[in-house]
Order: C-alpha cells, then structure tokens, then sequence
C-alpha cells in the first residue's frame, strides 16, 4: 500500500481527511489532518524499519495553542487514551505517552488538566514479516492518530445518529479555526477504530461483511455498538474498546435498538436462530457444531 493509500484508509477508518507525503530518502510517512495550519498543528510520522515500525507524533514550531486545546481535555478523555494503548497494545503494539515529561498513566487527573506544556507519543511495533498491506503502518498510525484526536474537539462518545457536518475547532489564539467536514459518528472515531483494530470489522451477530460485500467501497467499515449504553454509564468514564464495544451490521445495530435498553448480541443471535434459514448460517459462524463433529482433547479438563 502507498502513502496516499494509507492516508486513505485512514481517514475513513478516522472518519477525518488525512492526508500522506512519503520520503523515500529517510523511509519515513508523514500523515497529517487536511488543511490543519503548518506551524500551528501536528504530524504522525511513521518510519519503516527492517524489524519494526516506529511512529512519532510531531508537534509544529507554533503548538502553544494545541497544547493549551489538550490541556482543556477532561481528565475521563486521558484514560480513554490510556485504554485505546491497552486495545492496540493487545494487537502487540507498544506506546509512550508522555505529558510534561512524566507517563500519563502516573499522574493525576488534576496533574493534566490546564497544564500540558509538553505533550510526546511514540509507538512501535515489530515486524513479524514483510507486509505489502503495510498494515502495520497503518496500526501505529491509526493508534497515534487516535490519542490526539481523543483530546481534541473532534471526538465525542454519545448516541446519535451518524451525519455529515462539519467539526470545527480552534487552536491558534489568532482565531484560527481548524474545520474538516466529517461523518459525526455515533460513536468516538478513536474508540471505534480502536475496537475494530481489535475485532475485525465482520458483525458479530450475522458475520456480515461490509468488505465482502462492496469491496474498497466500505473498506474497513462496520458500525460499532456499546454493549453499556452510553446514558445509563452514569456521567464520563472512559470505555474499554475491547470489552464493551462490537462491531454490527446497520441491520444488526437497528435491531439492537428497537428495545431499550438494547437488545444484546446473544439475544440477537438467538432471535436469528429461530429462523430456519439463518439457523445454519449462524452455526457456521460462530462455531457451534453439531454433535458428530465435537473433539474433546484428552488432556482437557
Ligand atoms: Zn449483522
Ligand atoms: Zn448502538
């Protein structure tokens, strides 16, 4: 995959324009937010070593004004950076997250409010062998791309419908307003991509794949569903990427939502099962087998 293409796959994993330039003298990626002003913003620089890949994220002359942004970030948004680096941890990643020089993971939530004078993250991830997919680029970008974008006005957790609109916020004490048009997810962009890093992008319920079915059209796509409903987590609270959000089909997620509160995977699975037509199917799917074809290891208990 070349940069533009990653720089594509990005941005709709983000639901953001990103954009990509390649140096192949340095072997470096530099990703950036479209139209985001040089020497106030960001880039994610990504180098391609022989046995890794190692990402940075690289903060303009001029980021006074980004900084003080993510300085303003409630302190529930820093562990939901804290969270999203255990979901790509878990794929085998490794990260640093600096603020003011020490890991976030050891200061306190009064600590990192209004008071970020230094903000550094670097993630790395080993080769396990050569990937034309670069899909190891694109993990340690999406990762780095997600932290930020988890501090900053362009990511939210709450229930409303997805629609297209502008997501405008300011950064540079000029005035200077940084606005992209962007699909308003439903759900947080960085969580979401966090959890479909983790659990693949094929509903849960039916297997439906939007990759099968459109091919590069809906590469990477699937609606991300909050096994908690949002409004009954009772105030903020970071969410767990891997343990309380799944991936749905948009008939699977509807169906969800016709009860409040929703209806669960299982339940949804069941219901399915009850027609005959999709009975096998579903069978097939989550590896229920019928009795000729059950092997017990002896050496299970
Ligand atoms: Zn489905
Ligand atoms: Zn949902």
């Amino acid at each position: 995959m070349n940069a533009n293409a990653l720089a594509r796959a990005l941005s709709s994993a983000l639901s953001l324009p990103i954009t990509a330039k390649s140096d192949a003298r340095t072997g470096t990626t530099e990703f950036r937010l479209e139209g985001m002003s040089r020497p106030h913003g960001f880039s994610i620089v990504v180098t391609q070593l022989l046995s890794r890949v190692k990402a940075e994220l690289q903060l303009d002359r001029l980021a006074a004004d980004l900084l003080r942004v993510i300085g303003e970030a409630a302190p529930e948004r820093w562990l939901q950076v804290a969270e999203i680096a255990r979901a790509y941890e878990s794929l085998g990643a490794q990260f640093q997250i600096l603020v003011n020089g020490s890991s976030v993971d050891a200061l306190t939530s009064k600590e990192l409010t209004g008071n970020v004078r230094t903000f550094a993250c670097t993630g790395s991830l080993m080769r396990t062998s050569v990937d034309e997919s670069n899909s190891d680029v694109f993990m340690v970008s999406e990762a780095l791309f997600s932290f930020i974008i988890c501090l900053l006005p362009l990511d939210a957790d709450q229930e409303t419908p997805p629609e297209l609109g502008n997501v405008d916020f300011t950064f540079a004490s000029e005035g200077q307003k940084y606005s992209v048009l962007a699909t308003k997810y439903e759900r947080s962009r960085a969580n979401r991509a966090a959890a479909i890093a983790v659990h693949g992008n094929s509903c849960v319920v039916c297997q439906f794949s939007f990759d099968e079915s459109y091919g590069d059209l809906a590469r990477g796509y699937v609606e991300v569903h909050h096994l908690v409903p949002v409004s009954s987590m009772g105030g903020a609270r970071p969410v767990d990427p891997i343990t309380e959000l799944v991936p749905l089909c948009a008939n699977c997620h509807r169906m969800a939502h016709r009860r409040w509160p929703p209806y669960t995977p299982q339940e949804l699975s069941e219901a399915r099962m009850h027609s005959a037509s999709t009975q096998k199917h579903f069978q097939q799917c989550v590896g229920i087998v019928s009795e000729p074809d059950i092997r017990i290891s002896p050496t299970e208990s």
